[in-house]
């Protein structure tokens, strides 16, 4: 893998952090107010009392006098409380004639302060090497003047879709040709996962021609093939891989979409063999290839988002296999209810592309009533 790189803050999102971020300060660095209103002596301020206005402290305000006593001094969301203060109390709890303020209820010591190094101390970690950076991540990076940040390297995914029909997307595809629609989902998915896309076209269904684009696909960090991969007479990839020396974890699952899924090493490399129809390849690379890319990334495996939600409408299915269904999720009841779209099976992207999770349909369960809880999986972009 090629080593680390700095990184702007504004242009890290979704690399790996790989160094630790410390805290520069005090955070908050001085005790700041979190309301609008008054700053206090807590015991001073009760239910009733009436005491005279001192001044007042804006955000970003030096403040160094001390509230003296019997008084208080107006303060704003974000300002330094003044020494000898320890509550705020907000506006709308008070009334006001000229410089008089009168207190509707009881204040409490602290209230409305957040102390100075209570959420971190200077030189506290901040980010640990290994988080992947989202934009909470990013904030506080940015918070404690991390401008830029050492990333790891995106690990590099080589795509292989595979297949005679199948045409690059800006060629013309002849009458019984298919555009390459596997190779751009994957190298979106690839992007969504935090890797960095190595689209090497398409091979034919041929050893010679598969084998050198294979060759090709092993300099990258992970290969995905898209095709090729079922009991066709033409589905070469595990019999071209096994001829570089390929060993195979699997080469099936219990799964529809994607049961001949394929899953090896070869010349120490990661690949995978995904099968062609276009939903399949889509919903493998999101169940098996993504833990991949966070692991070469250098970050923990994410795991499966599985949601559960409300069954809108009986199903029906073959048991057998795990089935993952393009559906709907929606929130119109308040409550998450999903739904199975129509679709023609696993060649179908329209439907996909209307659907914003699959509905995860377990082996054992053939009738599933409307109402039961189901499991769901979010398709990750767009859910
Ligand atoms: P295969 O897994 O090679 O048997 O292909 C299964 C189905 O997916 C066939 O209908 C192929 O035409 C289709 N397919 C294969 N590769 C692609 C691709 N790169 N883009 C779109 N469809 C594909
Ligand atoms: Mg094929």
């Amino acid at each position: 893998m090629n080593p680390p790189a700095r990184r702007s803050v504004w242009d890290a999102l979704g690399y790996v952090l790989a160094e630790q971020i410390r805290a520069d300060r005090e955070y908050p660095p001085f005790d700041r107010s979190t309301r609008d209103g008054y700053a206090v002596r807590a015991v001073e301020a009760k239910r009733g009392a009436t005491l005279r206005c001192a001044g007042e402290i804006k955000a970003g305000d030096t403040v160094t006098a001390p509230l003296a006593p019997g008084t208080c001094i107006q303060i704003m969301t974000g300002a330094a409380v003044p020494p000898g203060a320890d509550a705020v109390v907000m506006i709308e709890f008070t009334g006001r004639a000229n410089d008089l303020v009168q207190f509707e209820r009881d204040t409490n010591p602290h209230q409305n302060i957040v102390s100075r190094g209570s959420e971190a101390r200077a030189g506290d970690l901040a980010l640990p090497a290994g988080v992947r950076l989202g934009f909470a991540e990013l904030a506080l990076a940015a918070q404690v003047g991390a401008a830029e940040l050492l990333c790891a390297r995106k690990p590099r995914v080589a795509i292989l879709s595979t297949g005679d029909e199948v045409v690059l997307v800006d060629e013309t595809p002849g009458p019984f040709h298919i555009r390459n629609s596997n190779s751009v989902s994957l190298a979106a998915q690839v992007r969504l996962a935090g890797g960095e896309p190595v689209p090497l076209g398409n091979a034919l269904d041929r050893a010679d021609d598969l084998g050198a684009k294979i060759e090709q696909g092993l300099q990258e960090d992970v290969l995905v093939l898209s095709g090729g991969v079922s009991m066709g007479k033409y589905d070469l990839v595990e019999e071209v891989l096994k001829s570089f020396g390929a060993e195979f974890y699997f080469d099936a699952v219990a799964i529809r979409p994607g049961k001949p899924t394929v899953f090896g090493r070869c010349r120490d490399r990661m690949v995978f063999g995904l099968p062609g129809n276009p939903v399949s390849t889509m919903v493998t690379f999101q169940l098996f290839a993504v833990p991949a890319v966070d692991i070469l990334g250098g970050t923990e495996a994410r795991p499966l988002p599985l949601l559960e939600a409300t069954l809108g409408e009986t199903l029906k299915e073959r048991t057998g296999l795990t089935h993952f269904l393009p559906a709907r999720l929606e929130w119109e009841s308040g409550h998450p209810e999903v739904r199975a779209l129509r679709w023609q099976g696993s060649g179908d992207i329209a439907t996909l592309s209307r659907a914003n999770c699959f509905l995860v349909v377990p082996a054992d369960r053939q009738d599933i009533a409307a109402g039961e809880k189901v499991s769901v999986l979010p398709r990750g972009d767009v859910l």
